[in-house]
């Protein structure tokens, strides 16, 4: 087992870098590990934060009232069959430097889901996604421990419930650690069909078509650093959780109320009659520009969708507080409930 440490900060485990102290913290470095730290934990009936790269949390100021196991599980296998790749990968591997192996061992699928932070583990949750990709497209299977029922198994990528930004682990929260994922990726040299606007036209290409895997990774991290998406310590813009608020997909009464309100605002019109919206033109034109501050808490200076700790020294409370005067202000203005996109820990917006 695992040593367990007391009143461990969380701040430095978050991208956002705030959080308060865990009453406890241990890392697991095997599936059987992370099995038991999480089981012995329920037994004991103490509550359970599990972590990974922390690029997806707010935790609150007062910290975390039980046990944090931090996800270290290491490990990748390989199946190549004929025409794919199945890549099994333990939970506590770096997905960039999966992403990156992928585009150099010619396994397409991936590609375009370059420099997203944090773990392996964690992508199935909110089913990772960017640039015209998400990993509902490559899931295979997700290894997980069920804290109901006390078994490991493996659920299909149907049984995971994927939509966007979405799983069904989201709606059950807490109930599956992610032990491995299954990815089955093509073995080719190419991309995807890119199926971006941005992306295409970065690499000079139309919608749909395939380019070498290296092109688009270098093309997704390009963009992906102009706009503050790429962690990097000197950059203070991507002290953020990425995107703070999920793009709102309104049904046809609340789209067409909008388009009163908006006329001619931007709009992806969806095959089942819904309509995305961008969040980043909402907060926009209701009044909050790029580098807009609240005490220490500012809307990153390169991208309106992601809040940011630039200082490093703002605590959750004052992030929320940032959070909460944008998501009132886009209701105010345009009708419509922004939705946070990272997971609140001890919080609430
Ligand atoms: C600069 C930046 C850019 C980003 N860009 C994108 C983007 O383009 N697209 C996108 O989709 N996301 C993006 N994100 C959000 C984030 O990177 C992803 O959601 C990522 O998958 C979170 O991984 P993590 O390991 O850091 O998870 P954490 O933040 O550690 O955890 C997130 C949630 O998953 C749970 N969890 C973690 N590991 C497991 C596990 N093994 N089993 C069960 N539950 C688990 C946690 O308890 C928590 O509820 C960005 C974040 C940042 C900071």
């Amino acid at each position: 087992m695992a040593d367990r440490l007391a009143g461990v900060p969380l701040a430095p485990y978050t991208t956002l870098r705030t959080g308060g102290p865990a009453r406890a913290f241990t890392q697991a470095q095997t599936q059987d590990e992370l099995v038991a730290a999480v089981a012995e934990a329920d037994r004991e009936r103490e509550p359970v934060l599990v972590l990974g790269g922390g690029s997806n949390l707010v935790v609150s100021d007062d910290g975390f009232d039980g046990l944090v196991v931090r996800v270290a599980t290491r490990g990748v296998d390989v199946a190549v069959e004929d025409g794919r790749a199945l890549v099994i990968v333990q939970a506590g591997e770096d997905w960039d430097a999966l992403v990156a192996r992928c585009v150099a061992e010619g396994w397409s699928g991936v590609e375009c889901l370059s420099g997203v932070p944090g773990l392996v583990g964690s992508t199935p949750i909110q089913n990772v996604g960017a640039y015209g990709q998400d990993v509902s497209q490559t899931v295979a299977a997700v290894r997980v421990y069920d804290r109901v029922t006390g078994e490991v198994g493996d659920l299909t990528a149907a049984e995971c419930g994927f939509a966007y930004r979405d799983s069904a682990f989201k709606h059950d929260p807490g109930r599956h650690v992610v032990l491995a994922v299954t990815y089955a990726l093509e073995r080719s040299p190419l991309s995807g069909p890119v199926a971006y606007r941005e992306l295409a036209a970065r690499l000079g290409v139309e919608i749909g078509a395939r380019v070498p895997l290296a092109d688009a990774r270098e093309a997704v991290l390009e963009l992906r650093r102009g706009k503050g998406m790429v962690l990097d310590p000197d950059d203070p813009d991507t002290r953020s959780a990425g995107s703070f608020f999920t793009n709102p997909v309104l049904g046809p009464e609340e789209a067409a109320a909008l388009a009163l309100r908006a006329p001619g605002h931007p709009r992806w019109d969806l095959p089942d009659g819904t309509v995305k919206v961008p969040a980043a033109w909402l907060i926009e034109n209701a009044g909050f520009p790029k580098g807009y501050e609240k005490g220490r808490a500012r809307i990153s200076t390169k991208h309106t969708l992601a809040l940011t700790n630039p200082s490093g020294e703002a605590g959750a409370a004052e992030l929320l507080a940032l959070a909460r005067e944008v998501r009132d202000g886009v209701h105010e203005k345009f009708g419509v409930w922004l939705v946070n996109e990272p997971v609140l820990v001890g919080a609430s917006l």
